[in-house]
């Protein structure tokens, strides 16, 4: 089958645009859908070369960081306006995270990017190897460690000076997160995933945290790995041998299977949900932040008085 743009052979078809793509349109075409990403969320906006911003990407060495790192540098390096740091958590996890380690450290010393890494022992003083092995809550390990891992990315960002954190999340990860939302029955959670980290930098809200974006978030699962294989973008394959998010697993066979059968499915989850979420989100402003207080013990921003990677901290070092 030939390029529908060009003479060369095509290495991919998007039933979802109808394109068959070589491999040159198909970089293209990856590319052309960050740049317009990062222009509609207007993630420059306000920047210049005199005051420029820190954009720090967390970078697990997975698939996903590892192409959001090539594209961002790719795009950005020359620029005056953004300074790039990548930022890896160690959860503490053998053997898995020693190896994506590695890896995240030989893509950011091969691209010259600032890399610091975050442990949870270093700064809670346990690792997920004794999380899962005490587990004091009997919770899933997946809800210990996503916790901790959105404590310190913000501490990490924090300390960083970042003005944006990155993730890599791609359109399959945020069309199954949209869809978990809406069934789970509880709108303001779906104000609260947009607000944090999809919403277009002019009409963002929520300004406590460090704001996150997804600039991968137009781009689905298999185009990131393809995209990672025809660069040669190394990357760590591995899955986290404690993950056991049955529902996500259950949400994401649904999806694909409709993705199969309706073309586009995943982009118009999103369409809708971000919609509908903006108008939600105006309803639930007036309750929005003035409910955020420091923890009494750690300092950071909850809800609670205690927040929720204290009271997981204080319950396996209790055990
Ligand atoms: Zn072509
Ligand atoms: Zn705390």
């Amino acid at each position: 089958m030939k390029c529908t743009k060009c003479d060369q052979n095509a290495i991919i078809f998007t039933p979802y645009s109808g394109s068959h793509l070589c491999s040159d349109h198909f970089i293209n075409s990856v590319e052309r859908r960050v740049r317009h990403r990062i222009r509609t969320d207007g993630l420059i906006k306000g920047s210049t070369e005199d005051s420029p911003s820190r954009w720090v990407i967390g970078v697990s060495g997975g698939k996903d960081s590892a192409v959001l790192t090539h594209i961002l540098h790719n795009m950005l390096d020359k620029d005056p306006r953004v300074q790039l740091i990548a930022l890896t958590i160690n959860e503490g996890i053998s053997g898995y995270r020693d190896e994506s380690i590695e890896v995240s450290k030989q893509l950011t010393n091969s691209l010259g990017i600032a890399h610091k890494i975050f442990s949870y022992s270093d700064e809670f003083g346990i690792d997920m190897d004794e999380v899962v092995q005490k587990n004091p809550l009997k919770l899933n390990a997946c809800s210990y460690c996503g916790v901790f891992r959105r404590n310190l990315l913000d501490l990490g960002a924090n300390e960083l000076n970042a003005n944006k954190l990155f993730t890599g999340h791609n359109l399959d990860d945020e069309s199954q997160t949209a869809f978990m939302n809406f069934l789970s029955g509880d709108v303001s959670r779906i104000t609260k995933h947009f607000d944090a980290s999809l919403a277009p930098f002019p009409q963002r809200t929520e300004t406590a945290f460090i704001p996150r974006s997804k600039p991968l978030r137009d781009i689905p699962e298999k185009e990131v790995a393809l995209y990672a294989y025809v660069k040669n973008i190394p990357f760590y394959d591995g899955d986290c041998p404690y993950a056991v998010d049955s529902f996500r697993g259950e949400v994401r066979k649904l999806i694909l299977e409709l993705e199969d059968n309706h073309p586009g499915t995943r982009h118009s989850i999103m369409a809708g949900y971000e919609e509908f979420a903006t108008i939600a989100s105006s309803h639930y402003q007036s309750n929005k932040e003035s409910s955020l207080q420091q923890c009494t013990k750690c300092g950071s921003l909850t809800t609670q008085k205690i927040c929720q990677k204290c009271v997981f901290v204080e319950a396996v070092k209790a055990v």
